[in-house]
């Protein structure tokens, strides 16, 4: 008996003095593993944030994220932990790259109402969702854009808005008094002329970094969302971002391998052609050792065999501005609309299909031609060079 009692104050102990260390290095190996680096970018609200794509550490949505995991593996069923919630299909800028105006607008089709976001967001937690990345068109053309961060269960869930910039100036103090938690502002050059040039919008560069400089002095999380081509990482353009991250003060630069979808739909150059990307995952490494700069984290890195996979059907989903549910962003492939049937019904659809059933090693399912042969892959429509939806000047 008394060994016992002994024997469990040995353990009390042992834990007392153990359990900080193996927090903070099961921490670290986390975050190292999940997004290649294991820096600590931003205290937002007191909680450390190792990427604006994951919930502040011991937030309440990231107790909601682990407590997920844990019902996944006990039903052993694909669960969503992400949801991309495209808010409209309305854009001031005209990008180069864009994946959505050419695959995704539909014209004629009406945009979701709030109240119909605000189910599908209930619906959307109810599933498991705890990381939101808010997205479009331009999100901030919608008026009502801060209702629908507000709608969101904030105590389940971690809310990401990606942005082009050219509102957030005068919209941010509205977006944090709604709870809104990070902002992406776009910016795939650091110089202004080719930036505005590849998203054909005049200004758009200036604005974008006052964007994030006033969301840095209300608290934000703020990050650059960069998409790199061959030929811009070649010309050295995501060394002059990342520097240009780090004398704005940004905390994170999120970097999107150009994706051959949408609008690059026929740039099949980037199928099956992964050594650039490698290239600068690894140029990344001794960056995200030096606290002076922002963590750079790399989708590429993410869905490849050395982080989850390609998770999209297994924990991702994304909802277009009608209610359509794909499996991600760049894959144009309807599983169902979720104004017609519960979403429940379309998740399970997506998530048993033979493409989407499992994580896929290997990287991006739209960047591989095999996939990409399958009927449950539609990168776009057939024109090349559609024209934009709407390109005007606010
Ligand atoms: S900002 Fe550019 S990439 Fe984003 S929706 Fe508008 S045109 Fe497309
Ligand atoms: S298909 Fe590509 S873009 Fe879509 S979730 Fe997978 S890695 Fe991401």
């Amino acid at each position: 008996m008394f060994r016992d009692f002994l024997s469990r104050l040995r353990l009390k102990w042992f834990l007392a003095r153990k359990s900080l260390d193996y927090s903070y290095d099961f921490t670290n190996l986390l975050y190292k593993t999940y997004l290649h680096h294991n820096k600590i970018i931003h205290y937002r609200d007191g909680h450390p944030v190792y990427s604006l794509m994951t919930p502040a550490i011991f937030s309440k949505p990231s107790a909601n994220f682990v407590a997920r995991a844990l019902f996944r593996s006990i039903q052993n069923k694909n669960m969503p932990n992400l949801l991309s919630l495209a808010v409209n299909d309305v854009c001031n800028a005209a990008c180069e790259h864009c994946s959505f105006f050419s695959a995704v607008e539909e014209k004629g089709r009406k945009n979701l109402t709030l109240e119909q976001i605000r189910k599908l967001l209930a619906d959307s937690q109810d599933l498991g969702v705890s990381v939101i990345n808010f997205v479009g068109g331009e999100p901030l053309m919608r008026r009502d854009f801060h209702k629908i961060v507000e709608a969101v269960d904030q105590d389940r869930a971690t809310t990401i808005l990606f942005t082009n910039g050219w509102f957030l100036e005068a919209r941010a103090k509205e977006l944090r008094q709604a709870g809104l938690d990070s902002i992406f502002v776009s910016i795939d050059a650091a110089d202004a002329g080719k930036h505005d040039e590849f998203r054909r919008t005049h200004g758009l560069f200036d604005r974008a970094i006052r964007g994030a400089k006033q969301a840095l002095k209300l608290g934000f999380s703020v990050g650059f969302s960069t998409t790199m081509t061959p030929e811009s990482w070649q010309a050295g353009e995501l060394q002059r971002i990342v520097e240009l991250a780090r004398q704005t003060g940004v905390h994170e630069v999120y970097v999107f391998d150009a994706m051959p979808s949408g609008r690059y739909q026929d740039r099949l150059d980037l199928v099956d052609n992964r050594q650039w990307i490698d290239e600068m995952i690894q140029w990344s490494g001794p960056l995200n050792r030096d606290s002076r700069y922002p963590g750079i984290t790399f989708m590429a890195h993410m869905s490849s065999h050395c982080s989850v996979g390609c998770s999209c059907g297994t924990s991702y989903f994304y909802l277009s501005p009608y209610g359509d549910v794909m499996s991600c962003d760049f894959n144009h492939a309807k599983f169902g609309n979720a104004l017609e049937e519960p979403l429940w019904k379309i998740w399970e659809r997506l998530s048993t299909d033979p493409e989407f059933c499992s994580a896929k090693w290997g990287g991006c399912k739209v960047k591989d031609g095999e996939s990409r042969s399958s009927s449950s892959i539609c990168t776009g429509r057939t024109e090349s060079t559609p024209t934009p939806l709407e390109v005007s000047k606010p």
